[in-house]
Parts: C-alpha cells; sequence; structure tokens
C-alpha cells in the first residue's frame, strides 16, 4: 500500500485535464494488430517519489503495452551480467536515425550505435539469452520484483502480433549475426526481445520500478542495489542522449531529463533525487513519441523545476 501526495495529485489531474484532449493530434500504432486496436482516448499519468508514494491521475493504474521502454530494464540486467566487454559490442552514441533503422549497422560491421535503438536492444537480448537460464522468466521477475507486484505479465496477444510481424527486427539480429555480434540462435532471440516489449505495466508500476535509477542504482524501501552506482549513472546518460528516438535532442532541449518512449504510448522520465515519472497515451506523433505523454512530461517539468540542465 502506498500513498499519494495531494498536491502532486491535484498538479496530475489539471495537467491531465488540460492536455488529454491533444490526442486527436497523433496515430496509435498501427505495425502490428494487437496495438492498433487500443482506444485512442486513453491517457494516465503517475509520479513514484523516493520516499514511497505514488500519485497519478486518469488511467494510471491501467496497463498497456511497455514497448521499448523495456529497453531500460533488459539493457540494466546485461550491465549486470556483462562489463566492458558489453560495450564492445554496442556503443553510445545517438543514432539521429529512426528506431529500427539498419543502414547504420551495416557501415558499422554489426555494433549498434546504442542500447535503446532496436539492434541495439535486440543485442542486449542476446545477452540476456546467452547469460541466465529461463531468460524470459528473469526479465519477468525482474520488473515484478522492481514494481513490488505479481500483476505485470507478458500479453500473449502482443507478444504473437510482435512475432507475426518482426521481419524488420529478425534483419536487424540476422545482419548483427552476420558480423558475429550475436551469439545465441537469431529466434531465441528475437523471442526474448518480443516478450520484453509485449509486457503488460501501469504508469504506477512503472514509476515504481524505476525508482532505483532515480536513486544511484538503490531501490528505495528495500535499500536493495539493483545496479552499480556507476551503470545507473550510465543508464541516465544513455536516456539523456538517445531514450526518445529522433526527438532526443528536442527532448532534452525542452524537458532536460533522461526518458525513455514505446510505442505503445508511453513515456517514462527519470529524476535524480526525486522520483520517476510516467505517462501514458496510446497515439503517437511523427516520431513515434506519444503526443499527451511528451506535453505532460515537458509540463510537469516545467511547473516542478526538474530539467537538469
Ligand atoms: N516492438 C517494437 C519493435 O521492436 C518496439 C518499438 C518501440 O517501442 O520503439 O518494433
Amino acid at each position: 500500500m502506498s500513498y499519494a501526495d495531494p498536491s502532486l495529485e491535484a498538479l496530475l489531474q489539471r495537467l491531465l485535464t488540460q492536455y488529454q484532449p491533444r490526442y486527436t493530434e497523433g496515430k496509435v500504432a498501427n505495425y502490428i494488430p494487437a496495438l492498433a486496436q487500443v482506444a485512442p482516448a486513453q491517457a494516465g499519468v503517475a509520479i513514484a517519489t523516493l520516499d514511497g508514494k505514488v500519485s497519478g491521475a486518469g488511467a494510471f493504474e491501467q496497463q498497456f503495452s511497455l514497448q521499448s521502454v523495456s529497453k531500460i530494464f533488459a539493457l540494466v540486467m546485461a550491465m549486470n551480467r556483462l562489463d566492458d566487454e558489453l560495450w564492445q559490442r554496442v556503443n553510445m552514441e545517438p543514432s539521429g536515425q529512426p528506431f529500427n533503422s539498419i543502414v547504420q549497422l551495416e557501415w558499422e560491421k554489426g555494433i549498434p550505435r546504442n542500447p535503446v535503438i532496436n539492434a541495439g536492444a535486440i543485442l542486449v537480448s542476446d545477452v540476456l539469452v546467452s547469460h541466465y537460464s529461463a531468460s524470459k522468466s528473469a526479465f519477468l521477475s525482474f520488473i515484478r520484483r522492481l514494481a513490488q507486484t505479481d500483476q505485470i505479465y507478458a500479453d500473449q496477444q502482443v507478444y504473437q502480433s510482435e512475432l507475426e510481424h518482426g521481419n524488420r527486427n529478425a534483419a536487424l539480429a540476422y545482419l548483427m549475426k552476420s558480423f558475429g555480434n550475436i551469439e545465441a540462435e537469431v529466434p531465441l532471440v528475437l523471442a526474448q526481445y518480443f516478450h520484453q516489449c509485449a509486457t503488460a505495466i501501469s504508469c504506477a508500476e512503472l514509476s515504481r520500478a524505476l525508482l532505483f535509477l532515480a536513486n544511484r542504482g538503490v531501490q528505495p524501501g528495500t535499500q536493495a542495489q539493483i545496479c552499480s552506482r556507476r551503470d545507473a549513472h550510465r543508464v541516465n546518460a544513455i536516456l539523456s542522449t538517445s531514450g526518445m528516438y529522433d526527438q532526443s535532442g528536442e527532448f532534452a532541449f525542452k524537458v532536460g531529463l533522461p526518458a525513455k518512449s514505446g510505442v505503445g504510448g508511453a513515456i517514462v522520465a527519470i529524476v535524480p533525487q526525486f522520483g520517476v515519472i510516467t505517462a501514458w497515451s496510446p497515439p503517437l506523433n511523427r516520431f513515434g513519441n506519444s503526443v499527451v505523454a511528451m506535453q505532460l512530461i515537458t509540463a510537469i517539468a516545467e511547473e516542478l523545476g526538474l530539467s537538469l540542465f
């Protein structure tokens, strides 16, 4: 049982009422049928703070498809198994290309630009398959432990849909394999990656799950060290430069927080020493970022003066 902060709740409610009607400016992801069916008018927002409080407004307890935000959890798990070797197999530079771009991968001989574009995340999934036994359930257990709930699950309909429409991700994986940068068999790696993307989670759960990144790697409450302090800083650095697809520069400019978005309509922003904000609304702008979530997080960061820069 967690408590809410009444002043944060009032702020979130006011901003949600203001920005939710803007959902008409975007389009729900349609690359798989399971996501295309999601109703567009929904929105929720939650802030978890280091003192254990979770404040929310709108559909903040409704689950949605985690999609690319899953790349954060997988990256932390991979960093916990490999040290510098990981950074010989994937770079830490912004890509300046769409999230599923393949051209740079050929130029750079199968080394992805960073771990939060698709190619890099598929490589990270390979690390999980190769270094964790039962890697799919290890991933789910990790998120459940962080969010402190067993309600989080992998949505089988989304998973199947991803598998059936996964040709481009398969192309990225086979190209990396051809350069010797994927260890496991490609179908196993893709199954791991799609399973991660298909995670169903709410704004409240996601905010709580990522608090360790706002707290130097330590989960508040349990005081468990989820990753090293150095790795928490590194993940936040990658999210600051690359987490918002090809809108990462603009996001740093206007919001100034490490953040990650997913095509399910979620955006999560880490506020070091304060907490984690998650906003969700399915319609996306042309970069693949949720229109309403983007405006909500921008407004929250402005009103609370959260920019790190
Ligand atoms: N499952 C999606 C894909 O790999 C995730 C895309 C995203 O959220 O950026 O294409």
